[in-house]
């Protein structure tokens, strides 16, 4: 019996990366997961349906709010309610302010940020009728420093802590708890884009790419895992995350230790 047998975890933009893999650690606990996101969705699909629990899907666009709420209405009618609620999905567009094209700005504030505002919002009312909760925000380094380059994400993810800390104190009474986990580099497609950009602007090999990308940011020289950060996840879910409130997370290698 896991820790969260018998208990439904609904994560978005769980078909990639950091999202597939905190799936992955909720369902060896237990949990019947709903997923979310776009891409291969039958690959993901199969991933967590091999822990063998159940697995729905939808696919909503979280930059969408008439979306979010008909996933959440899908997770509800199908699972009961929403025990665990990880918002997860997210873009990056990187440019200077001047340069920011405006709908990119939009989009990156809508997916990174707002999103987690619906989904909390309506996932709450059941977890609070339960007295049993768990939201947890996947913010990022960026969510406690900053970068050039990066000013939507940033203020997004600036953005998730605050809510984290604001969604924790309206439930501080309850068995309902939010938390953030804020990554440094983890090597998934979004920050591969980010290496293949540096090799071709540096004309330098994929491998030279990713130590540049470190060494400017990252003590251990290290990427932090999918798994790691499931792990955080599974630790929040457990009873000794019960007075866990409102608290950012960072398992970045020592990045914001700087
Ligand atoms: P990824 O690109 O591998 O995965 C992103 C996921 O979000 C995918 O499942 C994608 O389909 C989904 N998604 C994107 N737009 C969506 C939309 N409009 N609606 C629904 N789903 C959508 O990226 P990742 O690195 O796994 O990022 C996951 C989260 O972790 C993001 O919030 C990201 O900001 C954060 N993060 C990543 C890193 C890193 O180094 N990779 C570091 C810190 C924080």
């Amino acid at each position: 019996m896991g820790l969260l047998t018998g208990k439904t975890a609904l994560v978005t933009g769980s078909t990639s990366g950091i999202g597939l893999g905190i799936a992955k650690c909720l369902a060896v606990e237990g949990a019947n997961i709903v997923m979310n996101g776009f891409g291969d969705v039958d690959a993901a699909k199969a991933e967590i349906a091999a822990t063998g629990v159940q697995v729905a899907y939808h696919g909503a666009d979280m930059s969408k709010p008439a979306e979010i709420e008909a996933m959440m209405a899908f997770a509800a009618e199908k699972f009961g309610r929403v025990d665990v609620l990880v918002n997860n999905a997210g873009i990056q567009h990187v440019a200077n302010i001047e340069d920011f094209p405006v709908e990119r700005w939009d989009a990156v504030i809508a997916i990174n940020l707002t999103s987690a505002f619906h989904a909390t919002r309506l996932a709450l009312p059941a977890m609070k009728a339960a007295n049993w909760g768990r939201i947890i925000n996947v913010s990022s380094a960026h969510g406690l420093v900053a970068s050039a380059q990066k000013s939507a994400y940033v203020a997004a993810k600036h953005g998730l802590v605050g809510l984290t800390k604001v969604t924790a104190l309206e439930t501080a009474t309850t068995g309902v708890t939010c938390n953030a986990i804020c990554p440094g580099w983890v090597l998934t497609p979004l920050v591969q884009k980010q290496v293949d950009a540096k090799a071709a602007a540096l004309g330098i090999s994929n491998d030279e790419a990713k130590k540049l990308l470190l060494g400017e940011k990252e003590p251990s020289m290290q990427f932090t895992t999918p798994e790691e950060l499931g792990g955080l996840a599974v630790f929040f879910c457990g009873p000794a995350g019960n007075n866990v409130r409102g608290v950012a997370w960072n398992m970045d290698g020592g990045w914001v230790a700087q």
